[in-house]
């Protein structure tokens, strides 16, 4: 007999991930931002020496090596910190400690589309707030919703944006629930919300090993914020929610930071390769701090350069979502990469 899931499970639609050409495909993937560079040679050394007993063991259920390299390196103490199985998990272990069934998820919108998913999950209501001109943070309109926790991505995705941090300031010290600032690009951008924390209890900042490290199939994220939530987020993640290879090869990337800022420089600069040769050719550009671009063509038709491209074997994101179809986010690759994606437009 069919049984029925929850109601709210039943409406929902289900988060759309960018698709992931099968990997004997020779495709030019900049559809999810992944790092175009391999991870540090410090990570693949972790897995070349695995040993049985790394894998029959449990793994430590707190992550405690990788607590404390992150502590040492932003000048935090241990409990401020938890591991997670990608900056996803954090996000919704953050929705399942703080937001009860019925309360209000708040977001500037446009912003990453799992957010309303993780909510409905909870049976959660959401209040998306249009950004304000100029892609500033809507801090009266936020505070309006009455929302209990509120998720702020800095830089935003897809404009690749930056969130000034006055604003997010003047949001945390106003805003009487939790306020989380998704940074998971935020090594590529100018500034980092990492102090706030000592000023706001309040504040929760999510960070993946994803992007900026080269590591998204390695599934590892983490929250930084008062000790106090942290503990919160301990009891109510999975109880060995990273698994014993990821928290040594975490540390390893985390502890390779000259590796990991040649890396950031490349993309930096790419990125403002491929920003000046698509305006060149007459693309509406937001200018980015993050790794990829969201660009409108010149002729608004979105979803044809999408399809062209891809015909091309060039992968981009198209969102088929009112107020983003006159936009690809193209995610920034390597130079040789930049100059397949220029040739097939220019083609
Ligand atoms: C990619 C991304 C994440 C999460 O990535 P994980 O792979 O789960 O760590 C979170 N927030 C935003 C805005 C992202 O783009």
């Amino acid at each position: 007999m069919l049984v029925e899931p929850r109601k709210c499970i039943a409406k929902m639609a289900g988060y759309t991930p960018g698709e992931q050409p099968a990997r004997s495909e020779t495709v030019i993937k900049l559809n999810t931002n992944e790092n175009p560079y391999p991870p540090s040679p410090c990570v693949l050394e972790i897995f070349r020496n695995v040993e049985a007993d790394d894998l029959r063991r449990y793994p430590d259920p707190a992550a405690n090596a990788f607590r404390d390299a992150a502590a040492q390196l932003y000048g935090l103490k241990r409990e401020q910190i938890i591991a997670g199985n990608g900056s996803d998990d954090i996000l919704n272990i953050a929705l399942r400690a703080y937001l009860d069934p019925g309360q209000i998820l708040a977001y500037p919108d446009p912003t990453y589309s799992l957010y309303p998913v993780l909510a409905s999950i909870q049976d959660a209501k959401v209040a998306p707030v249009a950004w304000e001109p100029g892609w500033k943070l809507p801090v009266e309109g936020l505070l309006a919703t009455r929302a209990r926790v509120i998720f702020v991505a800095h830089p935003n995705a897809p404009t690749g944006t930056p969130v000034a941090l006055a604003e997010l300031r003047a949001l945390a010290t106003r805003f009487d629930g939790l306020l989380l600032v998704d940074e998971a690009y935020v090594e590529l951008a100018d500034e980092s919300a990492l102090t706030l924390l000592a000023t706001h209890e309040n504040v929760l900042i999510s960070r993946t090993l994803s992007k900026s490290y080269s590591l998204a199939g390695l599934r590892f994220g983490y929250g930084l914020g008062h000790a106090s939530i942290i503990a919160e987020l301990m009891k109510v993640k999975d109880s060995y929610n990273c698994d014993a290879l990821s928290i040594s090869a975490a540390v390893a990337a985390l502890q390779d930071q000259d590796y990991a800022r040649s890396v950031w420089a490349k993309i930096r600069s790419e990125r403002e390769r491929l920003q000046v040769e698509l305006m060149k050719r007459g693309w509406d550009v937001i200018p980015s701090q993050a790794n990829f671009v969201f660009a409108r063509p010149p002729s608004g038709d979105a979803a044809a350069v999408y399809a062209n491209l891809k015909s091309h074997g060039i992968f981009v994101r198209f969102f088929n979502t009112p107020g983003l179809t006159e936009r690809v986010r193209i995610t920034v690759g390597t130079p040789a990469e930049t100059d397949a994606l220029l040739a097939a437009l220019d083609g």
